[in-house]
């Protein structure tokens, strides 16, 4: 059996599981956690997309941003939008593989479960060694007040059910440099690179894996700089915007032109994001956080042939749960 075959065996085996512990009416089944295949779960490296919809809005048929990327057994979280442990779960993902998480910026819909995420993962008996978690500054910030938050659960736990303090187990790291090494680990190297998203800014991440390199954009303006960091990537999974979709949205909204401006001047158009894909030579580009991402109107091949204008590689149009491998 190949790799690739490998990988996808065993991502039915765990996907069953999932789905029968989401039958059950439980969000996290322990049991599955604590019984989830340790053992060579497949060599190769795929990305598995947990929610495309770009904003805080709830509902629809796409989940808020998260991403995770695994790699030989190991599962990496690339932002953490509201919903991402469920997502996990769906995708049949062992929450006990989960190595570190990566939060692009500081806007809800990509850090709203963040400090959740890890209690989860935690409650679920799956933390049993420390996490990584790397962010603009305030993610430590953030993780310092979610554990004070939460200290009555957590005491009452520790004490009633002999649990180690979860607080312990996760290590936070603000990132402050513009650009840089972030860390190494099992074979993977990350770094990250600041780009604008208006009046904020947002760091984009780019791993390199024994099996291909992905670069994950979180949300930016339209940002030629960006396309030199993800440079030869084998997959480049890049933020969108669909400029009539965003019309609509702003009439149903009732915004003014102040608002249409701010979802312009912070995201990319699709238009753009074929544009930077060329300039990167990006071999494959995955589009994901949709704005709009709940109007049906919208298809696949509306989003795909915007973006081709300027792009002629291969456009794979994300879709909640869709995996993604990163070479072939
Ligand atoms: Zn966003
Ligand atoms: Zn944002």
């Amino acid at each position: 059996m190949n790799n690739h075959a490998r990988f996808r065996a065993f991502d039915r085996r765990t996907l069953l599981k999932g789905t029968a512990a989401a039958a059950a009416g439980m969000l996290i089944d322990p049991a599955f956690a604590a019984t989830a295949p340790q053992a060579s779960p497949g060599k190769g490296a795929k990305l598995v997309l947990l929610g495309t919809k770009g904003g805080p809005r709830v509902g629809g048929k796409r989940a808020n941003p998260a991403n995770a990327l695994v790699v030989d057994g190991n599962a990496y979280i690339i932002d953490a939008g509201l919903g991402v442990t469920a997502q996990c779960v769906k995708a049949g993902l062992n929450l006990a593989d989960i190595r570190a998480i990566f939060i692009s910026h500081m806007h809800s819909d990509h850090e709203l479960e963040f400090g959740n995420l890890v209690y989860n993962i935690w409650a679920a008996g799956a933390l049993h060694r420390p996490i990584d978690a790397y962010g603009p500054a305030g993610l430590e910030a953030m993780a310092a007040d979610f554990w004070r938050l939460n200290h009555m659960d957590i005491a009452t736990r520790m004490v009633d059910e002999g649990r180690v303090d979860p607080a312990s187990l996760l290590r936070t790291h603000d990132f402050i440099a513009r650009q840089g090494h972030v860390m190494t680990q099992d074979g993977v190297s990350v770094t990250a690179f600041t780009t604008p998203h208006p009046p904020i800014e947002d760091l984009a991440y780019r791993f390199e894996t024994p099996h291909g390199s992905i670069v994950i954009t979180g949300d930016t303006a339209y940002n030629p700089a960006l396309a030199d960091f993800a440079r030869d990537v084998d997959v480049l999974v890049h933020e969108v915007l669909y400029v009539p979709g965003v019309d609509e949205l702003v009439k149903r909204a009732h915004g003014t032109s102040t608002f249409r401006n701010h979802l312009i001047n912070s995201h990319t158009t699709a238009e753009q994001v074929g544009m930077i894909a060329t300039r990167a030579r990006a071999k494959k580009l995955v589009l994901t956080h949709f704005v709009p991402g709940d109007m049906d109107w919208i298809t696949d091949d509306m989003w795909r042939q915007a973006v081709a204008r300027h792009y002629k590689g291969e456009i794979v149009v994300g879709r909640d749960l869709m995996e993604v491998p990163l070479r072939g």
